[in-house]
């Protein structure tokens, strides 16, 4: 999907810069320069370089707010998620979003589970946990996020 494409599709044209999705924002109150209506701003007015550069978007902690207090029915929520979506197709997936997704590519879990939580798991009569990397192999190599791995942003 292009970034036209994108602005069409969740109305981002009919955005008037009221402000009111940022000041909803429960990411912006703590992170200053985060702002719902500089990214559909950003995307509106700038050109695609610019909007490849600009990593804040990893920000949004998707919570919906924006979406339900925007006079005008952007839906900036998805918007964002799919313009996440858009910088990982070009090669720019944040490092934290690499290393998050890391140990589910080699451990099929958010977080791996080593001989030591093993032991601990078997003195509490827990069975034996064992990395479902198949599983997770696969899933990622159907999606194209083993690509994603390890690579981190450009
Ligand atoms: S609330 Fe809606 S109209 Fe207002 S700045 Fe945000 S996206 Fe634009
Ligand atoms: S969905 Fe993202 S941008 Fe919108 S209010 Fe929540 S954290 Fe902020």
């Amino acid at each position: 999907m292009t970034l036209e494409e994108l602005v069409e599709k969740h109305s981002a044209f009919y955005c008037m810069e009221c402000g009111v999705c940022t000041g909803g924002c429960p990411v912006a109150r703590l992170v200053p320069n985060f702002s719902p209506r500089g990214i559909v701003e950003e995307v509106l007015l700038e050109g695609e370089d610019k909007v490849l550069e600009d990593s804040s978007v990893w920000l949004c902690s998707t919570c919906g707010t924006c979406s339900e207090r925007c006079p005008q029915n952007v839906t900036i929520t998805d918007f964002i998620t799919e313009l996440k979506n858009y910088l990982v197709r070009h090669d720019r997936v944040h490092p934290g979003v690499a290393a998050q997704a890391a140990p589910i590519f080699h451990d099929g879990r958010i977080y791996a589970i080593e001989d030591f939580d093993n032991k601990k798991r078997k003195k509490q009569g827990l069975p034996w946990v064992k990395p479902k990397t198949e599983e997770a192999a696969k899933i990622f190599q159907l999606t194209g996020l083993d690509k994603i791995v390890g690579n981190g942003s450009k």
